[in-house]
């Protein structure tokens, strides 16, 4: 009987255990939320970026919101600018984006080959 008791008492303590974890993680990620707002980089194609004002110090960028969505902060990586715009990448879930506000400018004779091993150097 006595056993029972010790037992049902661990069992709540660790599922106290789990509460208080759940409660800080949603905490954390609701701070964390407040940091971000919905940003559209062109029709329809939405992303978060981080809200940059005197409280919040750390350089501008972009979370996926694919992974936004599952709460899981990933930054999206600049991968360089395209025809088609900046391309940002998602390390995480492969989720891609372009923000075609900002176009390479039209080269008057590059392409990809245009590199060390490629062709226009032999
Ligand atoms: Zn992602």
């Amino acid at each position: 009987m006595a056993n029972d008791i010790q037992a049902k008492a661990n069992e709540l303590e660790n599922e106290k255990f789990e509460l208080t974890k759940k409660i800080q993680e949603y905490e954390a990620w609701t701070k964390l939320e407040n940091l971000y707002e919905l940003k559209e980089l062109s029709a329809g194609r939405l992303v978060y970026g981080y809200k940059k004002n005197e409280l919040n110090c750390e350089p501008f960028h972009l979370l996926c919101p694919s992974c936004f969505s599952k709460k899981r902060k990933s930054i999206l990586q600049n991968f360089g600018i395209t025809d088609k715009g900046i391309r940002y990448g998602c390390h995480d879930c492969k989720f891609e984006i372009y923000d075609p506000t900002q176009k390479k400018p039209i080269p008057t004779f590059m392409h990809d080959n245009s590199g060390p091993d490629g062709w226009m150097s032999r």
